[in-house]
């Protein structure tokens, strides 16, 4: 009887395959699950939207918004501890998958993806940063991430002796966030596509929303990702990711430099290639797609361990079975495959 070898087996998968089917399993989950009657808590490190009517549960980014509009005196006190209970749930969640919430299940990344799909039929090119505009566009999603709590705390206390905020910015970030606006259009639902005219703050902020909705839109079809670089709930989880149970491995020692993670990485990482001293090589981009460690084609060099356990290495096998050819390719021939789809997506 043909023994299989399940190590071999899922080493050689087509994994960006695979991520293709939960993401469009995950996003029918996020967008429709509601009327399935799925609940899955208020604490998601992803995009799951409560504005959007058919959502099974909600992202953290709301609760905290409104469990930090509180006076520092609440905060402190036996009630600040649902603060604590939620931060606890959300971590509980993230903890499992890390990143790869990002790369297999938030909707807002599958629709980045999908747009993408949409500009490669079309035959469109993209664009990529370069390495000054990478380093120092990726701090506003930390600034975003900082206000995002700010904002809501100086609703109900002074800061330095500073007014305080007016209650119309309660959930600062949901009045600006592409999924607020978008993703209820999935359900039919037009009724987030508007503009608050209460008072001068709902004014800007929901303008600002339909502007960021717009930009989400144009950006997405330029940019791989465009907006998951610029997302809070990514700085939020990278604060976390060391804690997280899976893990992107890599053994700088197997490592040629050949350059293939890096090309086919949809958010422009390059210390995935260059960095070669740091084991742990999660980086605050990442949203754990894989397709790094589909693409490498030394043995081991990147892993995907879950503790101490590989579930997923690079293997020359598995790239050669990935990238066209036969593991019988000559080790001179494998930067060939790739280079010559360099300017090509992956
Ligand atoms: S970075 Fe933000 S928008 Fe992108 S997949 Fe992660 S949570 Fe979703
Ligand atoms: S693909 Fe593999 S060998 Fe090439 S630079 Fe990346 S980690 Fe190193
Ligand atoms: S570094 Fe690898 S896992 Fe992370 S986003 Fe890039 S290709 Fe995906």
């Amino acid at each position: 009887m043909k023994k299989i070898n399940i190590k071999k087996y899922i080493n050689n998968a087509n994994v960006s395959r695979f991520r293709f089917w939960i993401q469009l399993i995950s996003f029918f989950i996020f967008v429709y699950g509601g009327y399935f009657f799925i609940e899955i808590g208020s604490r998601l490190p992803i995009f799951s939207c409560p504005y959007v009517p058919g959502s099974p549960g909600g992202c953290y980014l709301l609760g905290v918004q409104h469990e930090l509009n509180s006076t520092w005196h609440t905060i402190f006190s036996p009630r600040g501890i649902s603060i604590l209970k939620s931060l606890g749930i959300f971590l509980l969640f993230f903890i499992f998958l890390n990143k790869a919430w990002c790369g297999f299940v938030c909707p807002l990344g599958t629709l980045q993806d999908w747009i993408t799909r949409l500009r490669k039929s079309l035959g469109f090119s993209f664009t990529r940063y370069d390495e000054m505009s990478f380093k120092r566009l990726k701090v506003i999603k930390y600034i975003l991430l900082a206000l995002l709590i700010l904002i809501p705390l100086a609703i109900n206390n002074s800061f330095f002796g500073l007014p305080k905020l007016s209650h119309s910015m309660h959930t600062p970030f949901c009045k600006i966030c592409p999924a607020r606006t978008i993703l209820p259009l999935f359900n039919g639902d037009t009724s987030q596509i508007y503009i608050d005219f209460t008072d001068t703050t709902t004014i800007i902020l929901t303008s600002l929303g339909l502007m960021v909705a717009a930009l989400f839109l144009v950006g997405s079809f330029v940019k791989k990702r465009f907006f998951c670089f610029f997302c809070p709930m990514s700085a939020l989880q990278f604060l976390f990711s060391k804690i997280g149970l899976l893990r992107l491995i890599k053994n700088g020692d197997k490592c040629t430099r050949c350059g293939n993670c890096s090309r086919v990485c949809d958010v422009g990482i390059t210390e995935i290639a260059d960095d070669i001293l740091s084991k742990n090589i999660i980086k605050d981009d990442c949203m754990m797609c894989l397709k790094c460690v589909e693409a490498c084609p030394e043995e081991g060099a990147l892993k995907v361990k879950v503790l101490n356990f590989d579930i997923f290495s690079a293997t020359e096998e598995g790239f050669f079975k990935r990238y066209g050819g036969t593991s019988k390719f000559e080790t001179s021939n494998k930067d060939d495959v790739l280079n010559s789809n360099k300017n090509k997506d992956e």
